[in-house]
């Protein structure tokens, strides 16, 4: 498939060219042992504020400083207008979700895209093995969205089709969702005639494509949205919503992808690198953290094996990768970013997410390895001593108040309580005028350059 390239994690007697951190393993121990600790006292913590912060209309999944002139004119150049800038946000975002086929932690999927004026790459991490099919939906992608960035002629209209590889991708997906919400649907006589449909999806009479085109129409009735929530209580009506909204990601992909080929350039040459994950590690427990004594569910905790999120193993590899100067500062993600990620991600500057869960997790950890450059070494090792100390203060935390856990899931419905009053953007621009245009915060920062 010429237009999609799997990219490996090294081996691990891979003889580096550059050079190599390596993971401590008592800073390993550490970090796996106080993540344990702050899993079992209280997993939710305050979520991380995010460029984007929880916005209404954004339907996803379950949320060294170089200011060189060279790096400052690509920032300049990367974000033109607002609407090239939601444009590309909302194609990662959307990617990120219907490469997410499975509600399967590893299936959670990272995306980033670095432009040139004449071609674009786009790279997508997970933790679950790249399919035969992800690599022949992505090279049909590609070729469509070659297609209509170089304005070319269709014989035919190219969407429709589009539209049905995207619904088929997704089935396994939409098959959680259609249970999840038929079984909410049995308790009330509501939207009978969709649940209907959902019972045809089921037993193979109605087709993904057909499932994904009623979600859609019911999503924008409003009787439809009238009879949910005044049969259901906010978290069942929540639930239904985000349900339909979730069936509904086949087409929104769809127009992200059309949308992002017409304005965007560069998406007449288009290349997908598909990360694969690292395999999951063991971590050996601390002997005397300085939170105390282990007890028997920390224990547990720390038994289980670590894994490097999505996220963590996209922004070590862009780290070292040489095109990352001209990497979009955004990276899609198909649900928000968990507790660890997020500090990870805020710490090293170089990108923005649409959403932070806040929850801690025991089976966290970063790799054992990773080919750096000098200068990126010493970034990395910055952020990694952070960390440590975030994470030793959460788990000493002596006031530590009791937070509601946090939707995972990016989708927001008119009912779901709003859990962040404030974001980075509104807290960082105060002059109320300025706020309408996020894009100023955006470009307000200065470059951090992670190619060197
Ligand atoms: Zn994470």
């Amino acid at each position: 498939m010429e237009h999609v390239a799997i990219v490996p994690v090294p081996p691990k007697d891979t003889k580096f060219k550059n050079g190599v951190w390596l993971f401590p393993t008592e800073v390993e121990s550490e970090i796996a042992t106080l993540a344990a600790i702050c899993h079992v006292k209280q997993q939710q913590r305050g979520p991380l504020r995010t460029a984007t912060g929880a916005k209404r209309d954004d339907w996803s999944d379950d949320a060294e400083l170089s200011s060189d002139d060279e790096s400052a004119s690509i920032c300049a150049a990367v974000i033109t207008t607002e609407e090239t800038l939601s444009t590309k946000m909302s194609f990662l975002d959307r990617l990120a979700e219907i490469l997410c086929t499975k509600k399967h932690a590893h299936y959670v999927t990272c995306t980033s895209m670095i432009t040139y004026p004449d071609k674009v790459t786009v790279l997508a991490a997970r933790n679950a093995s790249w399919t035969d099919a992800d690599v022949r939906l992505l090279d049909d992608v590609a070729t469509i969205m070659e297609q209509i960035a170089s304005r070319g002629t269709f014989d035919m209209d190219p969407m429709p089709g589009m539209r049905k590889k995207l619904a088929n991708h997704y089935i396994p997906r939409l098959k959680y969702h259609v249970q999840s919400l038929l079984k909410q649907l049995e308790r009330h006589d509501v939207i009978a005639g969709f649940a209907r449909d959902c019972r045809g999806f089921q037993s193979g009479t109605v087709s993904a494509l057909a499932l994904v085109e009623l979600a859609d129409r019911v999503s924008s009735s409003q009787a439809a949205n009238m009879q949910i929530t005044t049969s259901y209580d906010d978290g069942a009506s929540s639930r239904i919503l985000s349900d339909i909204q979730c069936i509904r990601r086949p087409l929104l992909t769809c127009d992200a992808l059309y949308d992002a080929a017409r304005r965007v350039d560069g998406f007449q040459q288009l290349q997908f690198l598909l990360l694969t994950g690292y395999k999951a590690k063991e971590a050996t427990p601390c002997t005397s953290p300085s939170s105390g004594p282990l007890n028997e569910l920390v224990e547990c905790q720390l038994a289980k094996p670590k894994w490097v999120h999505a996220e963590i193993r996209m922004i070590t590899y862009l780290l070292n990768y040489d095109g990352a100067r001209d990497a979009f500062r955004y990276l899609g993600i198909s649900k928000k970013t968990c507790f660890l990620c997020g500090h990870i991600i805020q710490k090293l500057g170089n990108f923005n997410t649409r959403g932070n869960h806040g929850k801690i997790y025991s089976q966290w950890t970063i790799p054992s390895a990773l080919e750096l450059r000098d200068k990126k070494i010493e970034t990395w090792e910055l952020t990694i001593k952070y960390l440590q100390d975030v994470l030793q203060s959460e788990a000493t935390r002596k006031e530590l108040p009791h937070l509601q856990a946090v939707k995972e899931s990016t989708v927001t419905t008119p009912v779901a309580p709003q859990i962040e009053r404030s974001n980075v953007f509104t807290s960082h621009i105060p002059d109320p005028r300025l706020r309408e245009r996020e894009s100023t915060w955006l470009s307000s920062f200065s470059m951090r350059d992670i190619s060197e």
